[in-house]
């Protein structure tokens, strides 16, 4: 028996509350759910609230509320990031002082600036500060240090992806100068934190894989396997609007949605389920999960393209 074989299978959910659950987030639960169930594993759920400004009061709250609707059973206890501030504090320290990471205190505007001058595409940034010291008493962001770094990884259902980080992305930020926390840097922590062994998400987060891994590899970390859930285009190809596609589920219609997310995710559930229970069409679901069968693209427009409520 191979090794990964033999280990205990640990998948997560892990949903921003800067609005209501959508149909995206339903997919990325749906798979990431039945993906851990199918193999005996367990599902955690994270609530990456680490982003105050744009977090809604009470959506967290809605979440756990709509999944359990829905049928989700999740593992332990919920994880929520902004509990976990010390912890990511302790570790940006320590990628300081072994010269990982390093202070910035560019203002936006000077990094625009700074990448005008050197022809690199706005927001790429390289670098300016990495031997300016820039004392820890003003004010700052933190960035992690990518020279010469290239990533390569297989994605289980996008393939084969490579970024080459320097020249891609730059040195991109851990802490944001208004002293928050980047999601990059708490996903990377939390993952390893919690022993996740496959991570199951949508396609929006695919450009941000080789960030992660990359500060894997300079914490020393296991590096998870991947599962990128389609990008939702409209029949023409291109990408369906954040608008139609961030449409708030609702619990009455658990059922339908449920049955339209496994089609979605190419798993060929009868029609016939819909005159049945939710339970049944979970029980349905975990017999016939495969993750073979989820396309790299979803070519369908849904949820109808009326405008939904601007969140
Ligand atoms: N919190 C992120 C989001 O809602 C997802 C993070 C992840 O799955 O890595 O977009
Ligand atoms: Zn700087």
């Amino acid at each position: 028996m191979t090794e990964s074989s033999t280990r205990l299978y640990r998948g997560r959910f892990a949903p921003s509350p800067t609005g209501p659950l959508h149909f995206g987030s339903l997919l990325a639960a749906t798979a990431s759910y039945l993906q851990a169930k199918q193999q005996q594993g367990q599902w955690l759920l994270r609530i990456e609230d680490l982003d105050p400004p744009r977090e809604v009061p009470g959506a967290a709250e809605a979440f756990l509320y709509t999944l359990e609707a829905f049928g989700f059973e999740w593992d332990g206890e919920v994880c929520w990031q902004s509990r976990r501030l010390d912890h990511y504090e302790a570790i940006l320290d320590e990628l300081l002082q072994q010269g990982l990471a390093y202070r910035c205190a560019c203002s936006r505007k000077a990094i625009t600036q700074q990448a005008e001058q050197l022809g690199l595409q706005a927001g790429i940034y390289r670098g300016h500060c990495r031997s300016r010291h820039i004392s820890a008493h003003q004010q700052h962001a933190v960035r992690l240090l990518t020279e010469g770094a290239r990533i390569r990884f297989v994605d289980a259902v996008q393939g084969e992806i490579q970024q080459d980080l320097d020249r891609e992305v730059g040195d991109f930020v851990l802490r944001r100068a208004d002293g928050f926390i980047a999601y990059q840097l708490a996903v990377v922590v939390d993952d390893a934190a919690h022993g996740i062994t496959e991570v199951v998400r949508g396609s929006d987060l695919l450009d941000s894989t080789p960030r992660q891994i990359f500060l894997q590899q300079q914490l020393g970390y296991a590096r998870p396997d991947y599962l990128h859930l389609p990008v939702a285009v409209n029949p023409q190809g291109q990408k369906l609007s954040k608008q139609s596609f961030a449409a708030a589920i609702s619990p009455a219609d658990a059922l339908h949605s449920l049955w339209q997310a496994l089609n979605f995710l190419g798993q060929q559930a009868p029609v016939e389920l819909l005159d049945g229970g939710r339970d049944d069409l979970w029980r349905w679901a975990r017999e016939h999960w495969q993750a073979q069968a989820i396309p790299r693209k979803l070519a369908i427009p849904y949820p109808s393209e009326s405008p939904s409520n601007e969140h």
